[in-house]
C-alpha cells in the first residue's frame, strides 16, 4: 500500500526560473509529509521565510562555534539563610549583529544539527575552569556549579568520557560540579542514561532533575536514576501563592524529594511572599531573580563578595 505526499506550487509568472519552481513545490512537499503525510500544500511564502531564516540561523550557529562567539553567565543559588551555595552556568550567544542571545533561540536547532555536542563541551570545560579557579579562593571554594546537559549530548556515546576529561584536564573538584538533565531524557533509552550517570556519580559528579513536574515524570524511573536534586520548574513558581494546583505540585514535589531522599531547589523564586512559601512547604534552596538574575562571571564574584 503506498500514499502520496502532495507538493504544489503556482506557475503564474513565464519568466519563473523552473528551478526554483520545483523548489518550492518540494519544500510544500516536506510540508504534507510533516502535517502527518497521504496529504497535500500548497506553497507559500511563509514556509520559505521559516527555511530561510532556519538556514540563516544554522549557518550563524556553525560560525559561532568556529569563533567561539559564546559566554556564561551565572545565577546565584541559594540557601534558607541567603548565603551562595552554588550557581547555574546559563550559555549566551555573543552574536556580532544581534547582541546577547538568549539560548531559547538556539539551543534547539543547536540539539537538532548536533552543534549541541561542541558547544556543550565548551560550556562543561569553562565551568570545570571556574571550578579550578575559584578552589583557591576562599570565598568560592565551596561553591558548586550545575551545568545543562541537554539529551543529545548524554546519549552521545563519547560523554562520559569527555565529562571526565574536562574535569581532569581543568583540575576541578568533580564533588562541586552538578549536571542539569530534564525529564525528555527519559523518552529514548533510559538504560543507556542510568549507565553514564552512574559512572560519572562514581567519579564524584552530582546531577539534579531540571524543570521537575513538566514533562514525562515517569516514578519508576525516578526511583532508578541516581539523582541528587529535584529541581521544581518555575512554571509552578509563578502561581504558588494564587494558584492552589501550583501549590500542592510544589509541596507533592518537596515530599517526593524527601521520601527519595533528595536535595529539592525552586527556579523562578522571584518574591520574598514565593520564598516564604516554599520554606513552609519544606523547600530550602532557591534560584530566582529574588536573589539575583543570571550575571557574567565578574559580577557574580562580586555578588559572593558581598553577601
Ligand atoms: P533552565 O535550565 O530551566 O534555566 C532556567 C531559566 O530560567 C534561565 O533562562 C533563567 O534565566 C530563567 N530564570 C531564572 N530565574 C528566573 C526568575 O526568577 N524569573 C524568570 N522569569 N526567569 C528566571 P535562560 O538563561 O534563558 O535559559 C533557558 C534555557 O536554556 C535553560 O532553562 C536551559 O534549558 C537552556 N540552556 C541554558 N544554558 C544551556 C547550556 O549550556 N546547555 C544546554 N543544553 N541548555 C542550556
Ligand atoms: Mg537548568
Ligand atoms: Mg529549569
Amino acid at each position: 500500500r503506498s500514499t502520496a505526499s502532495i507538493g504544489i506550487a503556482l506557475f503564474t509568472d513565464r519568466r519563473e526560473v523552473v528551478d526554483e519552481l520545483l523548489k518550492r513545490a518540494d519544500l510544500a512537499m516536506y510540508e504534507a509529509k510533516a502535517a502527518g503525510r497521504n496529504t497535500l500544500r500548497f506553497f507559500d511564502p511563509e514556509m520559505q521565510a521559516v527555511v530561510t531564516a532556519r538556514a540563516a540561523l544554522e549557518a550563524g550557529l556553525r560560525a559561532a562555534v568556529q569563533k567561539e562567539q559564546f559566554v556564561l553567565h551565572y545565577q546565584a543559588q541559594v540557601d534558607s539563610s541567603g548565603r551562595v551555595i552554588g550557581a547555574e552556568v546559563l550559555l549566551r550567544w555573543q552574536h556580532p549583529e544581534r547582541g546577547l542571545v538568549s539560548p531559547c533561540a538556539f539551543i534547539p536547532l543547536a540539539e537538532e544539527t548536533g552543534l549541541i555536542l561542541p558547544i556543550g563541551q565548551w560550556v562543561l570545560e569553562t565551568a570545570c575552569r571556574d571550578l579550578a579557579e575559584w578552589s583557591s579562593q576562599p570565598q568560592m571554594a565551596q561553591l558548586a556549579l550545575a551545568v545543562n546537559v541537554s539529551a543529545r549530548q548524554l546519549h552521545h556515546a563519547g560523554f562520559v568520557t569527555q565529562v571526565l576529561a574536562a574535569i581532569e584536564c581543568s583540575g576541578a573538584d568533580p564533588h562541586r560540579l552538578k549536571l542539569e538533565l530534564t525529564e525528555s531524557l527519559l523518552v529514548h533509552d533510559v538504560e543507556d542514561a542510568i549507565a553514564k550517570m552512574r559512572a560519572l556519580k562514581a567519579a564524584g559528579v552530582g546531577f539534579s532533575l531540571d524543570d521537575f513536574g513538566t514533562g514525562y515524570s515517569s516514578l519508576s524511573y525516578l526511583k532508578r536514576l541516581p539523582l541528587d536534586q529535584l529541581k521544581i520548574d518555575r512554571g509552578f513558581i509563578g502561581g504558588i501563592l494564587v494558584d492552589s494546583d501550583d501549590a500542592a505540585i510544589a509541596r507533592m514535589i518537596v515530599d517526593l524529594g524527601a521520601s527519595l531522599a533528595l536535595d529539592v531547589i525552586a527556579e523562578g523564586v522571584e518574591t520574598e511572599a514565593q520564598e516564604e512559601l516554599l520554606a513552609r512547604l519544606g523547600c530550602h534552596a532557591y534560584q530566582g531573580y529574588l536573589f539575583s538574575r543570571p550575571v557574567p562571571k565578574l559580577a557574580f564574584e562580586a555578588l559572593v563578595a558581598a553577601v
